[in-house]
């Protein structure tokens, strides 16, 4: 038996069939048709032939596809089964692919995790897509998602405004997890979209039996179809494998380094959950709707650092930013820093730099008129970046700095709520 072949195997009571994956570790990993793979020891399963098959192709297809070339052409390249044909009549989602684990696999020899794998591969590994709407998938990108820059997210943020104009009834962007607050946040603020735009990783990559990319994925498409008119990411909720939360695109953060529930909206409640398999969405009335125009609202100024204050940080730490148009300080508690770092803050904010503020606690809302260093903060030109995130007060200050003619324009800019990026109340 050999990889691509179709195969039974029966482990005590459990039966389950699908086409055998290629496992240089020695267990056998069998991709169900459901889009899941399980994986067991040889000695503790019976193995089947149920029919050759030709082993899973991992050669990439075309990065981009002809955009002048049906989808359905598209979707029947170099399939290890031959699929479902398309629904006639299902609504049209995009799917573009930046990399990532969710579009990566394992190395087994190496055991490192390599961004190899095409949006194309990633929609035929999950059928269920076939299902539930009309998939066009591109490869954007083909990186880890630390290699995002703001120049990626503006650009990114103009190929799914091309998806929408053509059509599509929602965009999913599979994307790294490691950066996917900042890329969900810069598209958030870059595009005032009237469709659902969801981001979606995995934590596990797709050859691995615990990986959470196919329900992601098949999560993300749903709610791509959704009543929404934001950007949010999807991801695995909880300890179960059925459900997804929906998480605003400007208040998600990983929280976890390996777990597959690490995403969570912050200071808030999601803004829904998805049953990537029974198709059952539930949805905030709190959530922007679908409707309304297409809009780009950019550019981005990429000259914005982000510095944590610790305790005993000497202030002249703060000289390597002289140059930037702007500085994000993730402050102590209400947002803090030692009185040594006030003067030079000041005469950055004097110079022309936007000076903004958050706390390291995450949760809560910064307050510099409590305590006296505050009080100074704020005399120094310090602007109090409310509950943001400090992903988020990076990515918005880049925008406010991006959309500007004069710092005070931008402190301006920075203050509006643009697309949910702070409550206006914290909970307690
Ligand atoms: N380092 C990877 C990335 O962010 C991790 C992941 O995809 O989950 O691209």
């Amino acid at each position: 038996m050999e990889a691509g072949d179709r195969v039974r195997v029966e482990k005590g009571k459990a039966v389950y069939e699908g086409v055998l994956m290629p496992s240089p570790t020695g267990s056998l990993v069998v991709k169900l048709d459901s889009g899941y793979n399980v994986g067991v020891r040889p000695g503790e399963a019976r193995v089947t032939l149920l029919s050759k098959g030709r082993p899973p192709s991992s050669a990439p297809p075309p990065a981009r596809p002809d955009p002048n070339h049906p989808a359905e052409d598209v979707h029947s390249r170099g399939r290890a089964s031959s699929p479902a044909a398309p629904r006639e009549g299902l609504p049209q989602v995009s799917i573009l692919s930046t990399g990532g684990t969710i579009a990566s696999r394992v190395d087994y020899r190496t055991g490192a995790v390599t961004s190899q794998f095409t949006a194309e591969e990633l929609r035929q590994s999950i059928p269920e897509l076939e299902e539930v709407a009309r998939v066009r998938a591109e490869q954007v990108y083909s990186i880890l998602s630390e290699n995002m820059t703001p120049q990626h997210w503006v650009e990114l943020a103009q190929r799914v405004a091309r998806e929408i104009e053509g059509g599509a009834r929602g965009v999913v962007v599979a994307h790294g997890t490691d950066t996917m607050a900042y890329t969900a946040s810069a598209l958030s603020l870059l595009l005032e979209t009237p469709a659902p735009v969801v981001l979606v990783g995995s934590q596990r990559s797709s050859d691995r039996p615990s990986s959470d990319a196919a329900l992601n994925a098949l999560g993300a498409v749903r709610v791509a179809l959704a009543d929404l008119g934001e950007v949010v990411a999807v991801m695995h909720d909880g300890m179960s494998d059925e459900v997804c939360a929906i998480h605003r695109g400007t208040r998600v953060r990983k929280m976890h380094t390996s777990r597959r529930d690490a995403f969570h909206t912050i200071g808030g409640e999601p803004l829904g959950w998805v049953e990537p398999r029974s198709g059952r969405i539930e949805l905030s009335p709190g959530r922007r709707p679908r409707g309304g125009d297409l809009k780009m609202r950019g550019p981005l100024e990429p000259r914005v650092g982000l510095v944590k204050f610790v305790p005993g940080a000497h202030p002249d730490l703060l000289e390597s930013y002289r140059g930037m148009r702007g500085l994000v300080v993730e402050g102590t508690g209400l947002g803090h820093v030692s009185s040594s770092w006030i003067a030079p803050l000041a005469e950055l904010s004097r110079g022309g730099m936007v000076v903004v503020m958050v706390s390291q606690c995450l949760e809560g809302r910064v307050c510099d008129r409590v305590y006296d260093t505050g009080r100074d903060l704020l005399k120094a030109g310090v602007v109090e970046g409310e509950d943001m995130l400090p992903e988020t007060a990076v990515v918005k200050l880049m925008w406010s700095l991006g959309r500007a003619k004069s710092p005070e324009e931008a402190r301006a800019l920075f203050r509006q709520n643009i697309a949910g990026e702070y409550t206006e109340t914290s909970r307690a």
